[in-house]
């Protein structure tokens, strides 16, 4: 008789915390809705900030003392090729292609920099891009990388 009375007690216990599983699994898909939602914001704040960098660039690429050494050297592309980028040297836009993003027209740019640096080897590297000023994205058409400046 008095265990029936301690398992009935017991029973009622753990009934005041039925709802905890329930919660734990509510928690568990809100947490990972929230982690795809900021893997999102950083992607889409990486592509932003790739943009920004890409622009300043433009803005520099002429004045840079040793282009794409330190920072990223742009201009608007005159020529590309399937083995070279080549820049437009009155630095203005010259060649054009549509954009995936919105359809418009938009120029092509290119980017110059060194993507790595070591005693064993340097990579150099030109990648040809528009930049989409409706969606702020770039859509890269061509790169070509090699192991000296070029
Ligand atoms: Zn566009």
């Amino acid at each position: 008789m008095a265990l029936d009375k301690k398992e009935r007690w017991l029973d009622l216990f753990y009934k005041q915390f039925a709802p905890l599983k329930t919660e734990i699994q509510n928690l568990q898909t809100k947490l990972e809705a929230n982690r795809k939602e900021r893997r999102t914001l950083e992607d889409t704040l990486t592509t932003k900030e790739e943009v920004e960098e890409l622009l300043e660039g433009l803005r520099t690429g002429a004045i840079q003392t040793d282009p794409g050494k330190s920072y990223v050297a742009c201009y608007f592309a005159k020529q590309v090729t399937s083995t070279d980028i080549v820049k437009n040297e009155s630095a203005k836009p010259v060649l054009y292609k549509q954009c995936p993003s919105c359809k418009d027209i938009h120029p092509v740019l290119m980017s110059y920099e060194q993507t790595f640096d070591s005693p064993d080897g340097d990579n150099w590297q030109k990648k040809a891009f528009i930049i989409c000023p409706k969606t702020l994205t770039v859509a890269v058409y061509g790169t070509i990388t090699k192991d000296c400046r070029f």
